[in-house]
Protein backbone atom coordinates (compact mmCIF):
# COMPACT_ATOMS: atom_id res chain seq x y z
CA UNK A 1 0.00 0.00 0.00
CA UNK A 2 3.21 2.80 0.90
CA UNK A 3 4.53 1.68 -2.46
CA UNK A 4 1.77 2.06 -4.62
CA UNK A 5 1.33 5.23 -2.81
CA UNK A 6 4.92 6.37 -3.53
CA UNK A 7 4.60 5.75 -7.06
CA UNK A 8 1.00 7.35 -7.44
CA UNK A 9 2.83 10.86 -6.08
CA UNK A 10 5.71 9.97 -8.42
CA UNK A 11 3.48 9.60 -11.79
CA UNK A 12 1.50 12.89 -10.38
CA UNK A 13 4.88 14.71 -10.54
CA UNK A 14 5.83 13.41 -13.45
CA UNK A 15 2.39 14.77 -15.31
CA UNK A 16 2.96 18.27 -13.55
CA UNK A 17 6.40 18.65 -15.11
CA UNK A 18 5.37 17.74 -18.53
CA UNK A 19 1.85 19.74 -18.10
CA UNK A 20 4.34 22.95 -17.77
CA UNK A 21 6.68 22.39 -20.09
CA UNK A 22 4.12 21.85 -22.64
CA UNK A 23 2.25 25.41 -21.35
CA UNK A 24 5.71 27.09 -21.55
CA UNK A 25 6.51 25.49 -24.87
CA UNK A 26 2.59 26.93 -25.92
CA UNK A 27 3.04 30.34 -24.33
CA UNK A 28 6.91 30.87 -25.99
CA UNK A 29 5.22 30.91 -29.10
CA UNK A 30 1.81 33.01 -28.52
CA UNK A 31 4.44 35.67 -27.44
CA UNK A 32 6.35 35.07 -30.70
CA UNK A 33 3.33 35.08 -33.00
CA UNK A 34 2.38 38.44 -31.10
CA UNK A 35 5.87 39.76 -31.29
CA UNK A 36 5.92 38.83 -35.13
CA UNK A 37 2.13 40.85 -35.44
CA UNK A 38 3.45 43.53 -34.06
CA UNK A 39 6.42 44.26 -35.80
CA UNK A 40 5.77 42.98 -39.34
CA UNK A 41 4.18 46.21 -41.09
CA UNK A 42 3.98 45.72 -44.83
CA UNK A 43 2.57 41.82 -44.78
CA UNK A 44 1.19 43.01 -48.18
CA UNK A 45 2.37 40.14 -50.83
CA UNK A 46 4.40 38.14 -48.63
CA UNK A 47 4.87 34.43 -49.28
CA UNK A 48 3.76 32.02 -46.47
CA UNK A 49 6.90 31.18 -45.55
CA UNK A 50 7.88 34.48 -44.84
CA UNK A 51 4.32 34.89 -43.05
CA UNK A 52 4.40 32.08 -40.57
CA UNK A 53 8.45 31.17 -40.18
CA UNK A 54 9.96 33.21 -37.58
CA UNK A 55 13.84 33.90 -38.50
CA UNK A 56 16.33 33.28 -36.77
CA UNK A 57 17.64 37.36 -36.50
CA UNK A 58 14.25 37.93 -35.96
CA UNK A 59 15.01 39.27 -32.30
CA UNK A 60 18.12 41.21 -33.47
CA UNK A 61 16.95 44.81 -33.64
CA UNK A 62 19.06 46.71 -32.07
CA UNK A 63 23.37 47.56 -32.52
CA UNK A 64 25.93 50.19 -32.30
CA UNK A 65 27.97 51.84 -35.42
CA UNK A 66 30.49 54.42 -35.08
CA UNK A 67 29.28 55.08 -31.53
CA UNK A 68 25.55 55.34 -32.26
CA UNK A 69 23.15 53.16 -31.41
CA UNK A 70 20.22 52.00 -33.69
CA UNK A 71 16.93 50.37 -32.92
CA UNK A 72 14.97 49.27 -36.13
CA UNK A 73 12.42 46.44 -37.24
CA UNK A 74 11.78 44.31 -39.96
CA UNK A 75 8.86 43.79 -42.23
CA UNK A 76 7.86 41.47 -45.22
CA UNK A 77 6.74 42.60 -48.94
CA UNK A 78 6.71 40.78 -52.11
CA UNK A 79 8.43 37.81 -50.17
CA UNK A 80 11.63 39.86 -49.29
CA UNK A 81 12.68 40.89 -45.64
CA UNK A 82 13.02 44.87 -45.46
CA UNK A 83 14.61 46.86 -42.49
CA UNK A 84 12.35 49.52 -41.08
CA UNK A 85 11.80 52.18 -38.59
CA UNK A 86 15.22 52.91 -38.07
CA UNK A 87 15.82 55.06 -35.02
CA UNK A 88 18.94 57.25 -33.61
CA UNK A 89 19.55 56.65 -29.99
CA UNK A 90 22.28 58.03 -27.16
CA UNK A 91 24.58 55.01 -26.84
CA UNK A 92 25.02 56.06 -22.76
CA UNK A 93 21.11 56.38 -22.01
CA UNK A 94 19.34 54.71 -25.13
CA UNK A 95 17.56 58.10 -25.42
CA UNK A 96 16.46 58.67 -28.98
CA UNK A 97 18.15 61.36 -30.59
CA UNK A 98 16.85 64.26 -32.06
CA UNK A 99 17.63 66.64 -35.38
CA UNK A 100 19.26 70.16 -34.31
CA UNK A 101 19.88 73.08 -36.24
CA UNK A 102 22.04 75.49 -34.27
CA UNK A 103 22.31 77.72 -37.03
CA UNK A 104 25.88 76.74 -37.68
CA UNK A 105 27.75 74.58 -40.12
CA UNK A 106 28.09 71.18 -37.66
CA UNK A 107 28.66 67.52 -38.53
CA UNK A 108 27.26 66.92 -34.51
CA UNK A 109 23.54 67.55 -36.06
CA UNK A 110 21.84 65.14 -33.53
CA UNK A 111 20.83 65.93 -29.57
CA UNK A 112 20.44 63.58 -27.16
CA UNK A 113 17.67 65.00 -25.19
CA UNK A 114 18.49 63.57 -21.99
CA UNK A 115 22.29 63.86 -21.43
CA UNK A 116 23.07 66.69 -24.23
CA UNK A 117 25.60 64.64 -26.29
CA UNK A 118 25.89 65.76 -29.91
CA UNK A 119 26.40 63.12 -32.10
CA UNK A 120 26.54 62.23 -36.03
CA UNK A 121 24.45 59.24 -37.26
CA UNK A 122 24.64 57.39 -40.02
CA UNK A 123 21.47 58.00 -42.47
CA UNK A 124 19.40 54.95 -43.27
CA UNK A 125 20.68 54.11 -46.95
CA UNK A 126 24.07 53.62 -44.58
CA UNK A 127 22.30 51.61 -41.85
CA UNK A 128 20.63 49.02 -44.09
CA UNK A 129 23.68 47.34 -45.43
CA UNK A 130 25.58 47.75 -41.73
CA UNK A 131 22.46 45.52 -40.50
CA UNK A 132 22.48 43.12 -43.18
CA UNK A 133 26.39 42.37 -42.97
CA UNK A 134 26.09 42.10 -38.89
CA UNK A 135 23.41 39.46 -39.49
CA UNK A 136 25.05 37.52 -41.87
CA UNK A 137 28.09 37.44 -40.15
CA UNK A 138 26.55 37.36 -36.81
CA UNK A 139 23.80 34.14 -37.96
CA UNK A 140 25.78 33.06 -40.84
CA UNK A 141 23.07 33.27 -43.31
CA UNK A 142 23.46 34.24 -46.70
CA UNK A 143 21.44 38.14 -46.14
CA UNK A 144 20.94 38.20 -50.45
CA UNK A 145 18.22 35.41 -50.52
CA UNK A 146 16.42 36.98 -47.53
CA UNK A 147 16.44 40.86 -47.96
CA UNK A 148 15.25 43.01 -50.74
ZN1 LIG B 1 22.18 60.61 -23.78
Amino acid sequence: MKISLFWFLILVFVIILIRSSVFERIHKYENEMKMLKQNVIHLEGATTQAKTTIPSWFNYRAGEFSGVAYKWLYGVDKGFWHIVNITRHCPNDECELVYIFEGRHTTQDYRCPLCGKYYHPHGDEYIRPLVRHSIGKKFGIDTKAVFA
